[in-house]
C-alpha cells in the first residue's frame, strides 16, 4: 500500500451504509485477502490516489452536514497509519464505522479501546473448511479472524455486527451451520446478516459466474440466541 496516497476513492454521501447516519465512505486501497466473489478488484489490486489530507480537508468542509464516516476498502486495517488518521477524524466530531475482514485483531482492539470507532461491520468469510477457497488465504488469517471475533463477542456487545456473503459454489449449508454454531458458542447476540451473492457486470477477483443453484435456506439451523437477516434471497 502506498503510504502517501493510501485512499483509493471517497464517496461523498450515503444514507445506506451507516445506520441512522448521513455519512461519506473512505475506500482504502489494497487488501490482504483475495475473495473470489469480490466486486472491487480495482480497489484490492489498485493503488491509492488520495492522501489523508485530501479526506481531512473534505471532512472539514462537511462538518455539521454529515454525521459519520464509513471506513471501507479493500481492507483499511492493513494501513499502518489508520489509528492516527481516525484520531484526526474523531477530533472533527464524526462517528466512525469500520468495515473489516477482522484479520488485524490488535488494531481492532486498539481502535475500540481508544474509542476511535463506534461500530464494526465484521465479515465472517467462511467456515474453516471453506476459508481458503473463499478468501485465497489460509490458517494464519483464519486464526487472526477468530481472535477478533473472540474479542468483540466478549467486549463489544452491541457495537458490531457479523455478515457473510454466500455464493453457492463456495459455501454450502454445512458451512453456514458451522459458522452459526461458532457464533452461538461465542454468545453472539446481534443480528447475523447473510447476503446472497448477486452477479454484476464488472468482473470479480476470482472470475465468478452467477450461481447456478442458490443456497436453500431451509437447510440453515435457526440460531437460539440471535437472529438471521437474509438479504437478496
Ligand atoms: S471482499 Fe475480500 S478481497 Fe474484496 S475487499 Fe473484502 S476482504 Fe478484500
Amino acid at each position: 500500500m502506498n503510504s502517501s496516497t493510501p485512499i483509493y476513492a471517497l464517496t461523498p454521501f450515503t444514507m445506506l451504509d451507516f445506520k441512522d447516519k448521513t455519512a461519506c465512505i473512505i475506500w482504502f486501497a489494497g487488501c490482504n485477502m483475495r475473495c473470489a466473489y469480490c466486486h472491487n478488484p480495482d480497489i484490492v489490486l489498485g493503488k491509492g490516489a488520495k492522501t489523508e489530507d485530501d479526506v481531512l480537508e473534505f471532512l472539514e468542509r462537511r462538518q455539521g452536514l454529515l454525521d459519520g464516516v464509513v471506513i471501507s476498502g479493500g481492507e483499511a486495517t492493513c494501513y499502518k497509519g489508520l489509528p492516527a488518521l481516525l484520531r484526526k477524524i474523531k477530533t472533527l466530531g464524526y462517528a466512525i464505522k469500520l468495515d473489516s475482514n477482522g484479520t488485524y485483531p490488535d488494531i481492532i482492539k486498539q481502535l475500540f479501546e481508544e474509542k476511535l470507532i463506534d461500530f464494526l461491520a465484521l465479515d465472517y468469510k467462511a467456515s474453516p473448511c471453506a476459508f481458503q477457497k473463499v478468501t485465497g488465504t489460509g490458517k494464519r488469517l483464519w486464526n487472526k479472524f477468530q481472535k477478533t471475533l473472540d474479542y468483540v463477542c466478549v467486549n463489544q456487545h452491541g457495537k458490531f455486527e457479523v455478515r457473510t456473503t454466500i455464493h453457492s459454489d463456495l459455501l454450502n449449508a454445512t458451512d453456514i451451520n458451522a459458522m452459526i454454531s461458532d457464533l452461538e458458542s461465542k454468545n453472539y447476540t446481534g443480528t447475523y446478516f447473510i447476503q446472497n451473492y448477486r452477479h454484476k457486470e464488472n468482473e470479480t477477483l476470482g472470475q465468478m459466474t452467477d450461481q447456478i443453484k442458490e443456497l436453500d435456506i431451509s437447510l440453515i439451523q435457526p440460531p437460539r440466541n440471535f437472529q438471521i437477516d437474509y438479504r437478496n434471497f
